[in-house]
């Protein structure tokens, strides 16, 4: 941490301190417990205070890394160029919580928290929770060091980072590296595998970056859908030796019914459904029950009714044979279920009859190569 209390009793910041031989002979104690803390001047980190013990301190303290302490730096001096008259790691006794940076942007006040360690669930809820109580927003900004990019419009978002996504109003992911000064905006995301999604990129140089923007407006989203096809082209070579519980049973019900192998699922249970996000399966997984289900009523010329899908849906869920990712409303289920539905009607697959009720309007072609299924692939997301 940056601040400390002297034995005055006054508040002083570190911030942009010189690495002053003098600041260890004088005394700084802890804003929230009062014990004593040392003066780190190394040449890793930036100058900092520490706990001498910090088994007394009511609050939790993680131990800060050169990345996080620079980050936060940065991240305050950006925000005093932001008319948001920030405060540094403020102990709000309330709520017993000291954000990283508090501050005030169009008339609301901000928690900025950037996180770069690991952090419980439950903490990160209580945190997230508290500053609600109190009337104030939580901003979440993640070290850009705990994203991983795994494919051109492609991170790898584990449940750690979906706990951020889920706090933030937009569904978005906010990170900041203070090494090449960028925010990195990731939003519409839209899982292809449990753990690894396709979204939409933006980076902003600090320099550039309006906070209230960032904090308040909607981005501009940009996907590109050549790099959600060519995930699906990934996944047609993949041997497909270890694979979860769920897309085994749905391997062996396509194979059972449709006599097809893994790698030759049709385009249409690889469709790119933002509110999708909800599933934790694969986007094949959940697409791929559904997709059987309609072609199975298609193919006997019944009507595909709306209501029957995601009643099927839900059962599905109750045979854990599609897992969910959060705990959800029916109404979120029900989005989800309709963008796929709607997808699938505006690409002609489906033709919408009545309201809510539709038919199979393209009989499922026999494809004969994996070539042809790839260039269908393609011709799907063609933009
Ligand atoms: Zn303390």
């Amino acid at each position: 941490m940056f601040s400390a209390v002297t034995e005055d009793g006054e508040m002083f910041h570190l911030l942009g301190a010189r690495q002053s031989r003098k600041l260890k002979q004088r005394r700084f104690f802890c804003p929230v417990c009062g014990g004593e803390l040392a003066v780190k001047l190394g040449l890793q980190k930036a100058p900092h205070f520490a706990h001498r013990q910090n088994k007394s301190c009511s609050i939790d303290i993680e131990p800060e890394s050169a990345y996080h302490l620079e980050g936060k730096r940065q991240l305050y001096v950006w925000l005093q160029t932001q008319q948001a008259s920030p405060a540094l790691e403020p102990y709000i006794k309330n709520i017993n919580q000291r954000p990283d940076i508090m501050a005030k942007i169009k008339g609301r006040m901000l928690a900025v928290e950037y996180q770069c360690a690991t952090i419980a669930p439950e903490v990160f809820q209580k945190r997230t929770a508290g500053f609600k109580q109190e009337g104030i927003i939580p901003q979440w900004i993640m070290g850009h060091s705990r994203l991983k990019r795994t494919a051109p419009s492609f991170y790898q978002l584990s449940a750690f980072h979906w706990q951020f996504i889920y706090a933030h109003p937009r569904r978005e992911l906010l990170s900041y590296c203070p090494e090449t000064r960028l925010f990195h905006r990731i939003s519409s995301i839209i899982p292809f595998y449990t753990n690894n999604s396709f979204c939409s990129i933006q980076t902003i140089p600090i320099h550039q970056a309006s906070a209230e923007n960032l904090f308040f407006n909607e981005p501009e989203p940009s996907l590109h859908y050549d790099h959600w096809t060519k995930a699906i082209h990934r996944f047609r070579h993949k041997p497909h030796q270890f694979i979860s519980e769920e897309t085994n049973r749905l391997r062996l019900l396509f194979y059972e019914k449709r006599r097809t192998p893994l790698s030759f699922l049709p385009t249409e249970v690889f469709i790119p459904v933002i509110k999708g996000a909800v599933f934790k399966s694969p986007v094949f997984v959940w697409q791929g029950f559904l997709y059987l289900f309609m072609t199975d009523l298609g193919y006997k010329r019944a009507p595909i009714r709306f209501s029957a899908v995601l009643q099927q849906c839900k059962l599905h869920i109750y045979k854990k044979n599609i897992s969910l990712r959060y705990e959800c409303s029916e109404e979120c289920l029900s989005e989800a279920v309709k963008q796929y539905i709607d997808f699938l009607c505006k690409k002609g697959f489906l033709r919408e009859t009545q309201k809510e009720v539709y038919v199979l309007s393209q009989p499922a072609e026999d494809v004969r190569s994996l070539q042809d299924l790839i260039e269908r692939d393609r011709a799907c997301f063609i933009e």
